[in-house]
């Protein structure tokens, strides 16, 4: 199947104050019609950036300074503010943590819904209505004849989260971007939005990129995972293999301070010493190599590539080099 959206050596820089700083270096990544992608990784590591940078949304001081976004074969990175205004109108929705930011507090649920509607079918106001209450009613909003008359702030986050939702997909789109969409939501409310999500993807078959620092919400929803650090792809995989077998050092940090149900008690998590080092300091080799037990010499020094360590399995360390050297001089008889 030709992939819906093919992203290569995306890199995004903004504008400082110190003068213009790249925020995403070497982003590739493709993804199927219908398929999940996970992007995670602390905040900073540029997951947002990606999408805001396959939305054309990256305001006045950034820009794509280099790299290629095709989208259903088009690269959408070439196109006026006018085009990618249809293209995320029609083809391209996303939903973001908090919904108050998005939905607009002078205007009902309805008026907002009903105008995403009209954006892309040209529907009398009767039927815009009618369509309007049909997907409130979608995405589980009871009572969703009164609702529709109901400004923002009458609403729980629960609810207001399954009203953008209703937005984002009401005009069946081809890819739904997820900035967080669970995070500000309680344990309960947030297994019905990922239910939720899992329905319409079934129905309409929308691909998603869901971005998230929730290793749970990834296990629950991905198909695909890329795992980002400092603005780079450190590892992609498939959902299983990360966490059966992921590789790289930051990847199983991220891994390692997951709380474990079944754990003991007196355990203590990992957590991954250190921070995300700033855009303005980025240093030498590899990225990671300030807070990785398992830095070599040559990871101060050298900036490793992302490696192939099996079937569509990637990871940006040394070790993978290190790993396969290993192997095959165990693989040479001796003498
Ligand atoms: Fe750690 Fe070196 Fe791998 Fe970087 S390249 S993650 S420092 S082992």
């Amino acid at each position: 199947m030709e992939p819906l959206l093919e992203i290569s050596e995306l890199q995004t820089a903004f504008q400082t104050d110190q003068g213009e700083v790249v925020s995403i270096e070497d982003v590739s990544f493709r993804l199927k019609p219908g398929e999940t992608l996970g992007i995670v990784g602390e905040s900073g590591c540029g997951k947002s950036v990606t999408s805001l940078s396959i939305m054309g949304l990256l305001g006045q001081r950034g820009r794509i300074r280099k790299g290629e976004i095709l989208f259903d074969g088009e690269d959408i990175v070439q196109l006026d503010e006018a085009q990618m205004r249809n293209i995320r109108g029609n083809e391209i929705s996303m939903i973001f943590q908090e919904p108050m930011t998005s939905l607009n507090p002078v205007f009902t649920i309805g008026n907002q819904l009903i105008e995403a509607i009209n954006q892309h079918l040209k529907l009398g106001k009767k039927e815009a209505r009618a369509l309007a209450i049909e997907m409130l009613k979608k995405v589980g909003i009871p009572r969703a004849d009164a609702i529709i008359d109901e400004y923002p702030h009458a609403l729980s986050g629960g609810m207001r989260q399954r009203v953008m939702i209703a937005m984002a997909l009401s005009c069946k789109p081809k890819l739904l971007i997820a900035d967080e969409p669970t995070t500000a939501l309680d344990v309960t409310i947030q297994a019905q939005v990922l239910e939720l999500m899992k329905k319409l993807r079934k129905e309409i078959g929308t691909a998603i990129i869901l971005i998230t620092h929730d290793l749970g919400v990834i296990a629950e929803m991905a198909d695909k995972v890329i795992v980002m650090y400092a603005g780079q792809v450190v590892e992609e995989t498939d959902v299983f293999t990360l966490f059966d077998n992921p590789l790289h050092p930051y990847t199983k940090g991220l891994i390692g301070s997951i709380p474990q149900i079944d754990g003991d008690l007196e355990e203590r998590l990992v957590s991954i010493p250190g921070t995300v080092p700033s855009l303005l300091q980025m240093p030498n080799g590899c990225r990671f190599h300030s807070r990785c037990a398992f830095a070599m010499e040559r990871c101060v020094n050298e900036v490793p590539p992302l490696l192939t360590a099996g079937k569509e399995h990637l990871s940006r360390c040394w070790l993978v080099e290190r790993d396969r050297e290993a192997q095959q001089s165990r693989e040479v008889p001796s003498g």
